[in-house]
């Protein structure tokens, strides 16, 4: 029988309500019991390390999760850690970053709590086990959600109460659990290169940007001595003037600034010239955070910093040729 081990931090697949709404009450124990005939096919170890929502999860709690992993993964076949929807593309990504362990780790959680109408926790659960257990999948960290298996890296939650909550957009599944068993749509494996940090040291920032934004929330960041940025630029990574003037100011302070692009999908290109066009901003020195939505290209930097690495460091592991992804580009490929 294959060996699972088990790590819930809370989340609505351990909460029930109560009169001030919906709160993780459950142990690992208690669910493990109450799903009749799911942890049957493996050997499974339940560990209780938070009881938790998913929004009120630390970066330390991130490093714990890690710590965790890297303790049980020499005994077992596979992870699962039970976890928030909100924030699991975050840890998940994290994981993905951080650890280099021979095992699969896959999260999970639910969008119905535990005490509703038929709860999705039961089936996403036997999902996430099968998929730690599988012959096939060797490493890497993935979701599963409604029976379909994310790729950490390229996982979001796209639905805030909708069973089918996630989405991996143009990158695609990496499998479906259906009645003959997993069907595979690419091979299982991580799509990070790993970045060796074990604690986050850094502090950094996520700044949107709209119609109107000015550079003050950046402004505000650098008074409080962040260390990185990441700002959520327009399209193809451009911004209005007071923007890229803040931009500019936090660069000359020794803040590392990413730029991100809000639109789901495509990365961001110096494109534009325009004073807060893209082009602007790579004379300005920021690093371009290809296709990665903020939060998880805040994720990366958090971890890149903590590395200690430099501007260079930080600029190659965004770069594009890097193995962070499927899609790249390579310097001659394009006439
Ligand atoms: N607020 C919850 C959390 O992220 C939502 C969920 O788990 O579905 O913990």
């Amino acid at each position: 029988m294959r060996s699972v081990h088990v790590v819930a931090t809370g989340g609505t697949i351990a909460s029930t309500s109560t009169g001030a709404g919906a709160v993780p009450t459950e142990s690992v124990q208690e669910l493990a019991a109450a799903y009749s005939g799911v942890f049957d096919r493996v050997d499974v170890r339940l560990e209780q390390l938070t009881q938790l929502p998913s929004s009120e999860l630390t970066t330390d709690d991130l490093e714990a999760i890690g710590d965790r992993i890297r303790a049980a993964a020499a005994d077992v076949d596979g992870v699962v850690v039970f976890h928030g929807t909100d924030t699991i593309e975050e840890t998940a990504y994290y994981l993905d970053l951080v650890l280099d362990v021979d095992v699969p780790v896959v999260l999970t959680g639910a969008q119905r709590t535990h005490d509703e109408i038929s709860p999705d926790g039961p089936a996403n659960v036997r999902g996430a086990l099968d998929a730690a257990a599988h012959d096939h999948v060797q490493d890497g960290v993935y979701v599963l959600f409604n029976e379909q298996l994310h790729a950490a890296r390229a996982v979001t939650k796209r639905h805030s109460s909708n069973l089918d909550a996630y989405d991996s957009g143009d990158y695609g599944l990496v499998a479906e659990r259906t009645p003959e068993g997993f069907w595979f749509y690419r091979r299982p494996e991580s799509l990070s290169a790993t970045i060796p940090a074990r604690t986050i040291t850094a502090t950094v920032e996520v700044v949107t940007t709209s119609t109107d934004t000015d550079g003050s929330a950046i402004r505000h960041a650098v008074d409080r001595g962040v260390d990185g940025l990441v700002v959520d630029a327009l399209g193809l990574g451009n911004v209005p003037t007071d923007v890229a003037s803040a931009i500019e100011s936090a660069i000359d302070d020794d803040v590392v600034v990413v730029v991100t692009t809000r639109c789901r999908d495509g990365v961001v290109s110096p494109v534009y010239g325009s004073d807060g066009g893209a082009k602007a901003l790579e004379e300005a020195g920021v690093v371009f955070g290809s296709d990665l939505p903020a939060h998880k290209a805040r994720i990366k930097l958090l971890v890149a910093l903590s590395a200690r690495g430099d501007i260079d460091d930080v600029r190659a592991l965004f770069g594009s040729g890097q193995r962070d992804s499927y899609g790249y580009v390579t310097a001659d490929s394009d006439p």
